[in-house]
């Protein structure tokens, strides 16, 4: 049976995401970034909360952790390079390791760049990636902890994914990164229909996630480095990939 994935908002921009396994009965939570949202639509659908996988440490995708964790007793899963920083873990991962929801087998790979130790989590089987704060819809994480090229890096990885690949993000920031591309790639045809229908959805109230990485391959400048247009409209034809994704990712700091 397929996963079930519940995707709802928490704190002011966050994304809760639940994601059930009818077969097992199980239940796990992609980050924790407040307990009593992600309470409330436990109780609602009557699922049990048990297994929480952590993404990096951050606050606001960790602060929900000791309340889930004593009420529910899940397993708290997170990166072995941010252990000290992350309250509540009981088992550390690194990259290729394994995550398992009932049968459904997901794999850690290591993205960081927003934190030096943040990690996605990418079903393969199900189609389904978890990658928070590394790549948004049309934007990425900003690069707090790490390098530009080391964040290119873990972007690359997410962009080597299967095209159908289902994407769940950390925050509904998509109209804010959608205002920004289209300055970096005024003449993308498909961005421009994009932007137009994330801001139908969001003067309903709709949220504009889950996306796909076909889409985010199409549209997001931060995975088009090495697309003409964007070098020529940047002036850095010849520059890398890595230096071309660090000047879009600067001009977007200053937008
Ligand atoms: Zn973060
Ligand atoms: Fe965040």
């Amino acid at each position: 049976m397929d996963l079930i994935v519940e995707q709802f908002m928490a704190r002011s921009d966050n994304f809760a995401v639940l994601v059930h396994d009818p077969a097992s009965g199980e239940t796990a939570a992609v980050d924790a970034p407040d307990a009593a949202p992600i309470r409330k639509v436990l109780d609602e659908k009557g699922w049990r909360l048990t297994s929480i996988l952590v993404t990096h440490h951050h606050s606001d995708h960790v602060e929900g952790i000791a309340e889930l964790k004593e009420a529910y007793g899940c397993v708290v899963t997170g990166p072995q390079f941010e252990a000290a920083k992350i309250p509540g873990l009981d088992r550390t991962v690194v990259e290729g390791d394994e995550v398992r929801i009932g049968a459904h087998v997901g794999r850690v790979i290591e993205t960081p760049g927003h934190t030096l130790g943040h990690i996605s989590f990418h079903f393969a089987e199900d189609g389904l990636l978890f990658c928070a704060d590394t790549l948004f819809a049309l934007g990425c994480g900003r690069v707090f902890e790490g390098t530009m090229p080391m964040m290119w890096d873990s972007l690359a990885k997410l962009k080597a994914l299967p095209d159908d690949t289902v994407v769940y993000c950390g925050h509904e920031y998509t109209q804010a990164n959608a205002d920004f591309a289209v300055t970096i790639e005024p003449d993308n045809a498909e961005l421009g229909a994009r932007a137009d229908e994330i801001a139908r959805l969001r003067a309903a109230g709709r949220p504009t996630l889950p996306t796909t990485i076909g889409a985010e391959k199409r549209t997001n400048p931060f995975l088009r480095p090495d697309n003409a247009a964007i070098r020529r409209h940047l002036g850095m034809e010849t520059a890398s990939d890595a230096d071309v994704f660090g000047e879009i990712r600067r001009r977007k700091d200053s937008f």
